[in-house]
């Protein structure tokens, strides 16, 4: 029995299991919150990794890949891809808002006031000094991402720079990575029962009538992601990389899985590194630098939605938006995408950013707080893929891929 259930591929254990958790959620209802405990547990499992993966994969990473002038190569074009594949996701949003309107005719009293969210008060020098990591070990303690990644890329360059001497410290993170990659795959094994656990406590106890007040929002915001994921990443696949698009899907398809369901880039973050080395191919050093990299502030998904959503609240309360009004969106919604946190609602905090530069009520954030969740878990699929593609397209362009690697849609 136990070998039965080892010899199906796991991608195809945590469909099956996602498939489940919707169907046992939906017949079981609000009562499904039972076993979202199952899905705490492998949230907490993967957590765990967060850490020491990105201070050992990404020292490694950026220390591995040789010089300080191919890290300049591999680290301009995947910042390029971030901020044009940004921009283009929060005119999408803004475009789809723009003509389908999906706050006109929005009835407010049918709408049950979800939880509004402290307003982020930070101011931008506060933002700056949060970036500092002042104290690496209580950055790590404190599970600071942002810090963190700045702390490992200068430990990373100063490998670099040290030449031979710095060798054994490089050793320690390379096999320290190796490492890692093991414990990530011992806990990658509780996947299908914490996708099944968390999908049957969303669709239990959102269910379906707090989605059809919202359901033009949700509809669009779904919309806007899969055009980013189908459309732009095939394109980036298919004309900068030069790969079979079908290939690069069915090779991201257990970290697609995963941040549906977790809803965060951090948590899918050993997911998605493990698929683009193990079935895409791409080299250790570029995997563990973008994906890394890109899990913080490359979210296209969240940017979207950031467009679409302060017209949403526009529409609701009549708030009349200028071209000048539309750039600032742009160029807030790309940086509040850089500042949103890999984890489960962020994307949230982050409009009131937005919405208080143009004057949308920050309202707006409790309308739609209830049914965030459900737009979330595909604003993450969609960050998370565009992490992939980013680092496959780099991979290809800097030579850093294995063809013989990449697993093969036919293959199974
Ligand atoms: N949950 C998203 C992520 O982890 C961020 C967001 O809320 O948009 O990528």
């Amino acid at each position: 029995m136990l070998r039965k259930w080892f010899a199906i591929p796991l991608w195809q254990r945590v469909i099956g299991a996602l498939i489940l958790g919707i169907l046992i959620g939906w017949l079981w209802g609000p009562e499904a919150e039972s076993i979202k405990i199952v899905g705490d547990v492998f949230i907490g499992f993967i957590k765990m990794l967060v850490v020491p993966l990105i201070f050992f994969s990404l020292v490694a990473g950026v220390a591995s890949i040789g010089d300080l002038r191919k890290l300049g190569n591999v680290g301009w074009r995947a910042m390029l891809l971030f901020v044009v594949s940004g921009q283009i996701a929060v005119w999408l949003g803004l475009l789809l808002g723009t003509v389908i309107q999906p706050g006109v005719g929005v009835d407010t009293s049918m709408i049950e006031m979800g939880v509004t969210p402290e307003p982020d008060n930070t101011t931008w020098r506060e933002m700056i000094m949060g970036m500092i990591p002042q104290s690496p070990v209580q950055t790590m303690a404190d599970v600071n991402v942002l810090p963190l990644i700045i702390f490992s890329l200068l430990l990373g360059i100063g490998i670099l720079m040290a030449k031979e001497e710095g060798g054994p410290v490089l050793r320690i993170f390379d096999s320290g990575a190796i490492v890692m990659q093991k414990v990530t795959m011992i806990v990658m094994e509780l996947t299908p029962f914490g996708v099944f656990a968390l999908m049957a406590w969303v669709a239990g106890t959102l269910g379906f009538d707090a989605l059809a007040a919202l359901g033009k929002l949700v509809a669009l915001n779904y919309a806007g992601c899969l055009l980013i994921i189908f459309v732009m990443y095939s394109l980036m696949i298919k004309l900068l990389a030069k790969l079979p698009v079908r290939d690069f899907f069915r090779g991201i398809v257990d970290a697609m899985a995963v941040s549906y369901s977790t809803a965060s880039s951090n948590a899918t973050l050993p997911v998605t590194l493990r698929c683009a080395e193990r079935n895409l191919g791409v080299s250790n050093s570029v995997a563990s630098f973008v994906i890394s990299l890109g899990a913080t502030i490359n979210m296209n998904g969240t940017a979207m939605y950031l467009g679409l959503a302060t017209l949403f609240g526009a529409q609701i309360f009549g708030v009349d938006l200028s071209w000048s009004d539309y750039f600032l969106i742009s160029i807030l919604g790309t940086l509040g995408a850089v500042g949103a946190a890999g984890i489960p609602g962020a994307g949230l905090i982050m409009m009131a950013l937005v919405f208080g530069a143009v004057g949308v009520p920050l309202e707006t954030i409790a309308f739609v707080a209830g049914v965030d969740r459900i737009m979330d878990m595909m604003r993450t699929t969609t960050n998370v893929s565009g992490d992939a593609a980013v680092a496959t397209t780099v991979a290809v362009m800097t030579g850093e891929i294995d063809r013989e690697e990449m697993i093969s849609a036919d293959d199974v």
